[in-house]
Formats: structure tokens, sequence, C-alpha cells
């Protein structure tokens, strides 16, 4: 298997084999965002991508039940090579049981309600979506590249044709300028797709990101542990999205909060209020991305 520079995956794919169906993301605009900023985009080469396949194939045939395709939005690839390559998969390696993908929301948008469902139909079946906020103001300044109503739409459509969305948003994008704004409108954006899963990380800055200098500059302003949790409740107790399995577990976060909606709002809500009380928050040494 040939991996090209550093490769990224959800936490929940850590015992998934990794293939990178492009390198890099074809966007790369994102101002918080580090993860591709090295890479020049481009989609790989078909034969090259089933050639890694198959060298994989003969050392861990029976060893692969789960494949995450990578790079930064793997379903900007044609349907026709996506389906390919998932089928090859399968045939490849008979344990197999799920295939994912991260999907950035214009992509979903390019390919029909039929596209996706032959796409379930043969086995993808999650796809990680970032919001990162619900706030369009928000996702203008950070440069996402996709306003709230065309996530929604993606979200819908994924989850309509059987393919489960996990969603990502980031606690303290909006800065001190957009806490509450960022926090109703991430909450209802993710009430109207009711994503299978959901899940917070706590926004980090690389120095070498755009979003530094505009610290720098003092146009943005970063939350503290405190404020990043009245940001979290507000964001608790607007939300409606009855069975979404919620994660705010990562290593960035300052308090770990896992439940499902909306079962278990009332119980998140009371750990905040003991954290805050108590202000029992991850120390900054031990946050990483
Ligand atoms: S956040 Fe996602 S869409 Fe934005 S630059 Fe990073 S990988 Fe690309």
């Amino acid at each position: 298997m040939q991996y090209e520079g550093i490769v990224y995956r959800p936490p929940s794919e850590a015992r998934s084999l990794i293939l990178q169906l492009t390198i890099g993301c074809a966007r790369n605009t994102c101002t918080f965002c580090s993860m591709y900023k090295a890479k020049q985009f481009r989609i790989r080469d078909l034969a090259e991508v089933t050639a890694d396949l198959e060298a994989c194939a003969r050392l861990y045939r029976d060893r692969v039940r789960r494949l995450f395709l990578a790079d930064g939005d793997a379903m900007i690839v044609k349907t026709r090579d996506l389906l390919y390559i998932i089928h090859r998969a399968f045939f490849l390696f008979p344990l197999l049981e799920r295939v994912s993908v991260y999907a950035a929301p214009k992509d979903v948008l390019a390919k029909t309600d039929e596209e996706l469902k032959a796409l379930r139909e043969a086995g993808l079946t999650m796809a990680y979506m970032g919001l990162e906020s619900g706030d369009d103001e928000v996702l203008k300044r950070v440069r996402k590249g996709a306003d709230s109503a065309q996530i929604i739409e993606a979200g819908r459509r994924l989850e309509a044709a059987g393919i489960a969305v996990s969603i990502t948003a980031i606690s303290g994008l909006g800065g001190c300028e957009r806490m509450e704004e960022h926090a109703i409108h991430t909450a209802d954006v993710i009430s109207a797709i009711k994503p299978s899963y959901a899940s917070l990380l706590t926004l980090m800055v690389e120095e070498e990101v755009p979003m530094a200098k505009e610290i720098r500059e003092g146009r943005f302003t970063l939350l503290s542990p405190k404020q990043i949790m009245e940001e979290t409740r507000l964001f608790l107790t607007r939300i409606d999205s009855e069975g979404t399995v919620f994660r705010s577990n990562h290593a960035s976060n300052y308090v770990i909060l896992a439940g499902v909606f909306n079962r278990d709002i009332p119980d998140m809500i009371r750990r905040i209020d003991r954290a805050a009380a108590l202000s029992e928050y991850r120390p900054e040494s031990w946050r990483g991305l």
C-alpha cells in the first residue's frame, strides 16, 4: 500500500484499512484547517488504487473488515469509479463489512439520489461530513465553501439513501464574536438533518493556518474553557435530533460528553454544570488534535 503525506482518518476508523482515493482536499480553503495544506489535490489513478488494494489483499485478505476511503473528500471521485473500487474491495476481502468515506457537502450534492443509493447498495455505509458551524456568517468567515442549506440537503440525502451520516462541528469556531449564533445555528442544522452520529471537537489553532493571523490581529477572539462549555450548554438546550448518537470525547475537548439525543441531554447538561462549578477542564497541555 502506498501512502502519500500524512493520512488522516476519523477516530472510529482506527481499525480500518485506509485507502487514498484522492490526495489532499479539493477545496483546502478553511481558515482553521492545516490537514492538507502541504498537499496539491489530485484524484489518484484508478489502476494505481486497484493495485494498492490487490497488494494489500495478498497480505491481509482475511483480516480486513472495514475500509476507509481517504483523503479529505473522496466523494468527489466519479460514482462509476467509486462503485468499481467498492465492488473490488468486497471481492478481494471476503470478510469486509463496511466502507466509509469523508464527504464534502458539495460532492454529495453533485451526485443524484440514484447514485447515492447505488453506493449504499455496493456497501458504502457511512459518510463523515464536516459541518464545522451551522451559522452561515461563521461558515463564510472560515471559508468552508458551503452554506448551512447545502449541508442540510447533503446530510438529508445521504441519510435518505441509507448512508449513515457522522457530522462534526467545532466548538469555539465562532469565537467570542459569534458564540451564541454558532451554538444555536449548529444545533438547528443538526436538528434539521437528524444524522445517525454527531460530534463536537474544540477549536485548536495551529500557528501556520490563516486563523492564527486573525487572532494575532485581534479579528478573532478564542473562547476560554468556561465559555466553550457555556456554548456547548446552549447547543444542547437547543438540539432536537431524537436518536442521534452524540460524542464530544476528542482529545481537543475540555469536558468529555457522550450520549444519545434527546434522551441523554439533561445528563450531559448536568455534567457540564458540575465541570463548570469545579472548573474541572482538561488542561491545555493534555489537549491535542
Ligand atoms: S476542513 Fe475539510 S474541507 Fe476544509 S480544508 Fe480541511 S479538509 Fe478541506
